[in-house]
């Protein structure tokens, strides 16, 4: 049985030493060990009791290795990436605290010997059975343990979980869909189950969300934050000088500082970099724990529009800080942007964080043309004008909940007067093993520039992957009235799916093709969205 722990030491001894990336992430952990020990007793409060498995994790951070070139740690200290860092030493803290028993690998050689397969066999079959329940990893990892298990990886491969910041769409994962149709990238191609991937933001449903932690501020810390604020400070989003290139920066900072005071947190090693201008005020690559401090202070966090979708600006927010950012037209994406290049996603970046921008939003997120100075002056003058939103200063809120367009179940299948969107009827309801819940889902047909993510946001709903294979039929269609002169069952991740001049309807024929991400100007997608609870997505507003 799986006992919460109430002391994180023998998880520092697990996560090892040696490496930069595994100090800072055992800072982080230290650093957070009350919060998360307070959070443990209130869940083993909540559950009462309730036995619960222990499960035996293997937790192997494959770009740590050196065989994957591990780039990311010698730049710990010089302002390279750290996000990665801050989600795998959160999985780890939450892993250790829920009881389960723990191995942490951040090489080739003890993957090899926790696998169980003696090293240099690498093509051999494991002759033991896999010692793990589970096993979290990246893209890195996947690659050498695939090599090391040789066909044991088929058998095994649904206890693993990828941690894929980015995301892989079901396009992407699928080997002989990707091969055919253009999506094979670096990554991708490997058939695991989409919900397998788990993302560092909810990008599409057909990823797991796995997130990171955000702290949580008590009442007497935003009071102390709250008359600690200089109204006039704005720290900039970027910890190595390569981000403090953009065009046009000059002139955007030039109207900023007409307003404020700027300051850096970039790495340098002797003097100034010439990328940041005379009048920041940079105080160089900042512990983790001194950057929260200094955002404690600060009205305003300004990103440049790279890092893409890190940790910081929500830290920013749940500090009291408003986070500008710039938005980008046309969207940046893998067709577009050398850094999405091969990455398993088509997704459209409309911003540097699309998540604060969608989710989060005005008055905490302010997202505008950079390029546009009036649009850009108004914003810092409005967010200048904003006097109290330090006074409720909290966590980054939670996916924002529009009021759903949902009618309570009908007793049968009912068309809503439009004809594009229906509620489901009560004999999938019954279903004991539909989880979540059929009755929270409701069908509505996409526009044809839509994917389903898009569709189902745009009605306060998120879309429901699990549900397809609730609409992935014939009479669907003609509940929906949608005229099909033929239907046909193929492989293509957009179905099912209608090509209305045509009258054409398609079903899925592959289960793992099914997507919520995606869109073509030829079709219109069935889309299984659902409702959710404010702030927890994953549920939805009945299931529990
Ligand atoms: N950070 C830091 N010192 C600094 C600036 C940032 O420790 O001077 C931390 C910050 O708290 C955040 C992490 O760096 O948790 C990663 O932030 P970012 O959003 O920049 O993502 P990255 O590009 O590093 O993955």
């Amino acid at each position: 049985q799986a006992a919460f722990r109430s002391d994180l030491a023998r998880l520092l001894e697990l996560v090892g030493t040696g490496k930069e990336s595994l100090s800072f992430m055992k800072k982080r952990i230290r650093h957070l060990a009350q919060q998360w020990l307070r959070a443990a007793r209130r869940l083993e409060q909540k559950l009462k009791g309730r036995q619960r498995d222990q499960k035996h994790i293997l937790v192997h951070i494959g770009f740590l290795t050196e065989e994957s070139g591990d780039v990311f740690s010698p730049r710990v200290l010089k302002g390279g990436p750290l996000g990665e860092m801050v989600q795998w030493a959160d999985i780890l803290a939450a892993l250790f605290l829920l009881g389960h028993s723990l191995r942490v690998t951040v090489s080739l050689k003890e993957l090899q010997s926790n696998l169980g397969v003696p090293p240099g066999r690498g093509n051999c079959p494991l002759t033991n059975p896999l010692p793990f329940d589970l096993i979290y990893t990246d893209y890195h990892g996947l690659q050498q343990m695939k090599q090391h298990m040789g066909l044991s990886f088929k058998k095994y491969r649904c206890r693993v979980r990828v941690i894929d910041t980015f995301g892989t769409e079901p396009a992407y994962n699928h080997e002989e869909y990707a091969t055919l149709r253009g999506f094979r990238t670096n990554w991708g191609y490997w058939n695991l189950h989409p919900s397998q991937f788990m993302t560092m933001f909810p990008h599409t449903p057909d990823n797991s969300f796995m997130g990171f932690v955000s702290e949580e501020l008590n009442k007497t810390e935003r009071q102390l934050i709250k008359s600690n604020k200089v109204g006039s400070m704005a720290v900039v989003y970027g910890k190595e000088a390569s981000i403090w290139k953009p065009q046009g920066k000059e002139r955007f900072l030039a109207i900023l500082n007409k307003y404020m005071e700027i300051h850096g947190t970039v790495y340098y090693e002797t003097q100034r970099p010439p990328e940041v201008p005379a009048f920041v005020k940079n105080h160089g690559l900042l512990p983790q724990h001194e950057f929260q401090q200094l955002l404690r202070k600060a009205k305003l966090f300004i990103g440049f529009g790279f890092p893409y979708e890190g940790p910081a600006p929500l830290e920013a927010i749940a500090n009291g800080c408003v986070f500008l950012q710039a938005r980008f037209n046309p969207p940046h994406s893998s067709l577009n942007h050398e850094f999405f290049r091969g990455k398993p996603t088509s997704r459209e970046v409309s911003s540097q964080h699309p998540y604060a921008e969608d989710f989060i939003g005005k008055p905490h997120v302010w997202t505008v043309d950079y390029n546009n100075s009036e649009e850009f002056e108004a914003a810092i003058k409005a967010i200048m004008r904003t006097q109290d939103f330090c006074t409720t200063t909290s966590p980054p809120p939670p996916p924002r909940t529009k009021s759903p367009a949902m009618q309570s179940p009908p007793s049968v299948l009912a068309l809503s007067p439009n004809a594009t969107h229906l509620v489901w009827s009560p004999s999938a309801r019954r279903d004991p093993r539909a989880w979540p819940p059929v009755d929270s889902l409701q069908v509505w047909v996409s526009e044809t520039r839509h994917a389903c993510t898009e569709t189902c946001r745009r009605r306060g709903l998120v879309c429901e992957p699990t549900f397809f294979r609730f609409l992935n039929k014939k009479e669907v269609f003609l509940q929906l009235s949608i005229a099909c002169d033929s239907t046909e069952y193929e492989m293509n991740h957009l179905y099912p799916a209608v090509a209305e001049n045509v009258h054409e309807c398609y079903l899925q024929k592959e289960p793992l093709l099914f997507s919520c991400a995606g869109h073509n100007s030829k079709y219109r997608r069935l889309c299984p969205c659902r409702d959710y609870r404010e702030g927890q997505v994953a549920l939805c507003r009945d299931c529990v």
